[in-house]
């Protein structure tokens, strides 16, 4: 199935000279989300994956069905201020100023293996703000999975995410 033709790409959204890579079209397509899907599964049903993160917000739409799948729990990667009980957070650069992301406290432990999933990997700067709060927790071990990378953009945080061998599936 060719997923590229099922993502719409937007140009000037949200601002000018952005194109966005709009992954509604092939969600609202019943057999391409049970082929992706799958795709993914497949990918990392022998990891023992115990936890999805799953990054706001369109990230939680594949990662809420690769953890049922994966008989794993989900953990929701939130924009700072959203979630209630006690929290870690982690900064990270924006072109324009800086953002925030959280997990609960108690949202890992020690002993999972996670497997981080986000609909697209521009910078890397929101995945490695990721993997900076999953390390203050400490985990057995991490994976990454994306739909689509824009691999026009290469800098040396995006390049260090390669030690981590990100699984995907349509590159731009
Ligand atoms: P980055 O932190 O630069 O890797 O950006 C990744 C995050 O921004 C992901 O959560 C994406 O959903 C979103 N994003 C960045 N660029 C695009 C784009 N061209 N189309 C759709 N989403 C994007």
């Amino acid at each position: 199935m060719d997923l590229k033709n099922l993502i719409r790409e937007v140009p000037d959204f949200p601002t000018k000279g952005i194109g966005f890579k709009d992954i509604t079209t092939l969600l609202k397509d019943h057999q391409a989300l049970r082929y992706t899907s799958s795709r993914i599964v497949e990918q990392f049903r022998d990891k023992k994956i115990t936890k999805v993160l799953g990054i706001e917000s369109r990230g939680f739409i594949l990662g809420g069905v690769l953890a049922f799948e994966l008989n794993a729990g989900f953990v929701p990667v939130r924009k700072k201020g959203k979630l209630p009980a006690e929290k870690i957070a982690q900064t990270y650069h924006l072109e324009y100023g800086t953002d925030a992301i959280e997990i609960h406290r108690d949202a890992l432990s020690p002993d999972d293996v996670v497997l981080i999933h986000d609909d697209l990997l521009a910078t890397g700067g929101t995945t490695n703000a990721v993997l900076n709060l999953v390390k203050k927790v400490g985990v057995s071990s991490i994976y990454l999975s994306f739909i689509c990378d824009l691999g026009f953009i290469q800098n040396p945080s995006k390049q260090s995410l390669q030690a981590y061998n990100p699984h995907i599936l349509v590159t731009y």
